[in-house]
């Protein structure tokens, strides 16, 4: 049995074993999926800039949410 398998995301080899983002290659490819997943759940553009920014993702993504909870508040 191998110990490699390729990421999800970007189709790089990525070794499993000490991999803390399995089955992804890296944190980028890791975040980049819950921010597809979630794109699709919200219905939200995600603009470029913000998946770059990787760290701060999830922050990102609370004020989007946020931001969206409160225009459906005022309208
Ligand atoms: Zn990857």
């Amino acid at each position: 049995m191998g110990n490699k398998l390729k990421c999800p995301k970007c189709k790089r080899e990525v070794t499993w074993e000490n991999n803390p983002y399995r089955p992804f290659c890296s944190k980028v490819c890791k975040l980049a999926d819950l921010y597809s997943w979630l794109e699709e759940e919200y219905r939200i553009k995600i603009s470029d800039d913000i998946i770059k920014d990787f760290p701060h993702v999830e922050l990102e993504l609370k004020k989007v949410n946020l931001k969206n909870s409160k225009k459906i508040k005022k309208e």
